[in-house]
């Protein structure tokens, strides 16, 4: 009935009355009768609105697939029944339908969907290819489309799919390198007209390819999609994750220049994706390293921008991993000191065994004191590395550097061997203890070169410790617990080295067969501070590690104010400057001599200061200082994260709002607190926060544009202060 109604307006349109008025009847229900079939075989449908663009008509069959009742469509604004595809609209700027509508203009294969909401409950989804066209009376006046529909479905959900395989990593779902390339592109040239930032993060995971390699590439892809899923969560709507393939990600943060909130977000993702994971059965824990690069600060376009955030990813890998940077114009010398610093381990690595007189790298030992009576229960094995030309360098610095060239297994297993050597040769009963690197221990090779070094030293397994730290449980855990397994059977000791500074997972002391846990410096360093905080942490430490039948020591005690502290916090043994620095071998083999009774233990007094001084960071740098429109070169002597001590201006009086200008559109507002001869301290109205490397920078950047403007500024007016030569840097 309803078709029949439709026709007759249709028929109507194209063939008004006339004199063929006859034939045109039987024309009618020839055209009515296939249109009826066309409805039933539902290869297409028909629709009409009326002058207000409500819905007049649709075939029942169109209803029946959206599951819904032709009277609950009809009568209603065809604009409010449906919509276009929003992602189609978006990616090719289509006009919605009610444009087109309220426009009057042709429909053409439209793709529209039912309004989700209208749609019958559990009605599978159902796109048209929706065309029609406005109808005129005989005045010329629009009174109603009147159109086609046909059921696109399964050519559409195929071409999204398409589409989406085109533009998105099937494996974690993020966007694929394509798509977030171009998103960057799009976000650099939007915001290059309006001067907005933009910062990029380049991310890489840390021992993935241990993972990969030892679970399996099953396990590999579940692992990537946990961290996809970790990381979308973290950052949210921030910005637009982008796997670029293997291991490495790209996000993209629109709208956002502040170092310290970027830093944040850098430790939370940090943070998340270093939790262990699980792994159908097998637990795995990697950690993640991060650049990251501002636009327009670091680059204005997506190749300069990218390299900086590549640089600094660089670094961040190189100093330790598990950590983030920010790019810096001095990155570029680093990546060549870094390649010079490579070249420089592996001669020395290599003096090792080339039987030369002078190894350049040497072992020291520090002694382990019993707090109760002073006796010597072991010594710890540091390594000593004197670079030519450069001095003594610090085995946290190049013991990564080793881990990174592949030397470490050559360099750990000189240690080991000279360090049992060594003791064996000790005519006392204490332990030795050798540092073991994670990546040296997860050589399946290991347990067995340990057996191999005790039998050829002949040192007993009891008097060997082996400090590892929690960078073991990096990787799978059948291998950890396997190498834990085989090296307790050997009898050795276990050690849990730096406890306190990373996960510090209760899981990991459960699980694993240690026999001492050692407390971190840094908790010493800050244990006689007024909160007591660190004090808190060092008594729970060694209640912690007495509850689980282990023993203790506390590293890094320099003065008697410290050694109190500890020593009411239940530490036993120490570790540090306040008993002894680091001996040669000779020196130990002298002390020893030197015993009056023969056989007898070691005993060694305390001596240092009384309190102990934090360390100030010192710096000397030149950096400018701004008042009204001058700027003096002055000398920073020191840094923190509120404020700076400055040399070579007189006559600033306290109180005087200043800009200090520390490179690169670093400017820092401040006030200076205190004025004496040619030296000011100033405090920073923002304080400064970290660049991922124990350094600080501030939160946001002058633009180059900004700056190359300020520049231009003619001075006008005279100095007020008066500039002074520095001396030299203490
Ligand atoms: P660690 O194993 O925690 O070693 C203790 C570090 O604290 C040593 O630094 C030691 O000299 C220092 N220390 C001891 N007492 C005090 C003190 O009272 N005050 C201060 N400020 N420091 C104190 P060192 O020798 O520079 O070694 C640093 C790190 O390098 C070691 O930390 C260890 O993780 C690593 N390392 C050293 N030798 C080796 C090695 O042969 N193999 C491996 N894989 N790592 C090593
Ligand atoms: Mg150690
Ligand atoms: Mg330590």
């Amino acid at each position: 009935m309803a078709v029949k109604n439709l026709l007759k307006g249709w028929s109507a349109a194209r063939a008004p009355d006339g004199p063929k008025a006859a034939p045109a009847a039987d024309d009618a229900a020839r055209r009515l009768a296939l249109f009826e079939d066309i409805e039933r075989a539902s290869t297409g449908w028909f629709w009409a609105t009326d002058r207000e663009g409500h819905l007049s008509y649709i075939s029942p069959g169109a209803a029946q697939r959206f599951g819904i009742d032709v009277a609950a469509l009809l009568g209603k604004p065809v604009a409010a029944l449906f919509e276009t595809d929003p992602d189609d609209q978006a990616e090719r700027s289509g006009r919605p339908l009610q444009f087109i509508l309220g426009a009057h203009a042709r429909l053409a294969d439209v793709t529209v969907r039912l309004i989700p909401a209208l749609a019958g409950e559990g009605a599978p989804p159902a796109w048209w290819a929706l065309s029609g066209q406005a109808r005129l009376d005989a005045a010329g006046a629009f009174s109603g489309y009147r159109g086609s529909a046909r059921d696109i479905t399964t050519e559409y959900e195929r071409q999204t799919q398409d589409s989406r395989a085109a533009e998105y990593d099937s494996l974690t779902g993020l966007a694929n390198r394509h798509r977030i390339v171009r998103r960057l592109d799009q976000v650099l040239a939007a915001y290059r007209q309006t001067g907005q930032p933009c910062a990029l993060v380049l991310l890489d995971l840390d021992r993935f390819k241990a993972v990969n390699d030892t679970l399996g590439h099953q396990a590999g892809d579940e692992l990537l999609r946990q961290v996809g899923a970790r990381l979308t969560k973290v950052v949210g709507k921030r910005g637009e994750i982008g796997r670029l393939g293997g291991d490495e990600f790209q996000i993209v943060l629109p709208g956002i220049d502040d170092r310290g909130k970027l830093g944040e977000l850098a430790d939370r993702i940090i943070g998340a994706l270093s939790l262990p994971y699980e792994l159908a059965g097998d637990r795995a824990v990697i950690g993640a390293s991060l650049g990251m690069a501002i636009a327009p600060f670091d680059g204005g376009d997506r190749d300069d921008l990218t390299r900086a955030a590549d640089l600094a990813l660089y670094a961040a890998k190189h100093g330790g991993r598990g950590v983030f940077r920010f790019y810096s114009a001095d990155l570029r010398d680093e990546k060549d000191e870094r390649r010079q610093l490579e070249d420089d381990v592996r001669a020395a690595v290599a003096s090792l065994f080339e039987g030369g007189d002078c190894p350049q790298l040497d072992l020291r030992y520090q002694p382990v004191v019993r707090l109760s009576d002073h006796r010597v229960m072991g010594f710890e094995a540091l390594l000593r590395w004197e670079r030519p030309d450069c001095g003594e360098i610090s085995p946290e610095m190049f013991v990564p550097v080793a881990e990174d060239i592949g030397l470490i297994g050559l360099l750990g297993g000189w240690v080991l061997r000279r360090a049992c050597a060594d003791a064996a040769a000790w005519p006392l009963d204490v332990r030795v203890a050798v540092n073991v690197s994670a990546v040296q221990f997860a050589d399946p090779a290991f347990p067995a070169e340990v057996a191999d070094v005790l039998e050829s030293t002949g040192l007993a397994p009891e008097r060997l410790e082996l400090e590892l730290t929690e960078a073991v449980f990096m990787g799978d855990s059948h291998s950890t617990d396997a190498a834990f397994k085989a090296l307790k059977a050997l009898g050795v000791r276990l050690t849990l080295d730096d406890f306190g500074t990373g996960f510090s997972s209760l899981s990991y002391l459960r699980s694993a067969p240690f026999d001492k846990l050692k407390v971190d410096r840094s908790f010493v360093e800050t244990c006689t501070l007024q909160d007591q905080n660190s004090a808190r942490i060092i008594a729970a430490i060694i209640g912690l590690a007495d509850a689980l039948g282990m023993e203790t020591t506390v590293e890094g005690v320099e003065a008697f104010d410290q050694r109190d502290v500890v020593c009411a916090r239940g530490a036993k043994q120490i570790q540090g400057f306040l008993y002894s620095a680091p001996l040669g071998q000779q020196a130990i083999l002298d002390r020893i001599g030197a015993q009056t009774e023969p056989g007898a233990p070691l005993l060694i007094e305390p001596s240092g200061p009384d309190r102990h001084r934090p360390e100030r960071r010192s710096v000397y740098r030149r950096v400018g200082l701004i008042h009204q429109d001058h700027r003096y070169n002055v000398l920073m002597r020191n840094l923190s994260a509120t404020g700076a001590l400055l040399e070579g201006i007189i006559g600033v009086p306290e109180g005087t709002g200043v800009v200090l200008d520390l490179g690169g559109g670093q400017l820092a507002v401040c006030t200076v607190s205190r004025s004496q001869d040619a030296e000011i301290a100033v405090e920073f109205e923002t304080a400064l926060v970290s660049d991922g490397a124990r350094g600080l920078v501030t939160r946001h950047r002058a633009s180059p544009a900004a700056l190359a403007a300020a520049a231009r500024i003619p001075r006008v007016s005279t100095p007020q202060f008066l500039e002074v030569e520095t001396r030299k840097p203490r």
